[in-house]
């Protein structure tokens, strides 16, 4: 069984699934389904079209380096088949998997820590910026305090000088 990759989004392609474009030089070209083909047939830039793959790992939304991808690469060089060696390879397979999951997970989880520091700081230079907003009523209060300190001790000038 061979599972191909959708030659737009990098979706897997199973059997039986999608469809194949042969254009005039052989180049083969697969897509998963007719969203794929019809996005193609329409000259549209995989890099560009936010849903796909491409464009995810172009714009850092996904982990691209990665040396899980490595063993998916060394998947579909030909081996002769031995039923041990086979299930041996089928379990090296799903933990491979396993793992790759795993870590993207992680890049992804990442990433978000990331934007709420970045929220943080904005957050914090706003208030900074801001800050004479919040100071007002405390230096009006302050300002209203000297006042009556000042209105007091004119107060006790005049009665000293009463006296
Ligand atoms: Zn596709």
């Amino acid at each position: 069984m061979r599972l191909e990759k959708c030659f737009f989004c990098s979706a897997t392609i199973y059997p039986g699934h999608g469809v194949q474009f042969v254009r005039n030089d052989c180049k083969i070209f697969r897509f998963c389904r007719s969203k794929c083909y019809k996005a193609f047939n329409k000259k549209r830039n995989p890099r560009k079209t936010k849903w796909t793959k491409a464009f995810r790992k172009a714009a850092g939304k996904e982990l691209t380096v990665d040396p899980a991808f490595e063993f998916e690469k060394r998947r579909f060089e030909p081996v002769k088949y031995d039923r041990a060696l086979w299930q041996n390879t089928v379990q090296a397979m799903k933990r491979i998997e396993e793992i790759r999951v795993k870590r993207q997970n992680q890049f992804i989880l990442n990433r978000l820590k990331k934007g709420k520091e970045l929220r943080k700081e904005a957050g914090i230079l706003d208030v900074e910026k801001n800050i004479h907003l919040v100071k007002l009523p405390a230096a009006r209060a302050a300002k209203l305090e000297q006042k009556l300190v000042e209105v007091i001790t004119e107060e006790e000038d005049h009665e000293q000088m009463d006296n």
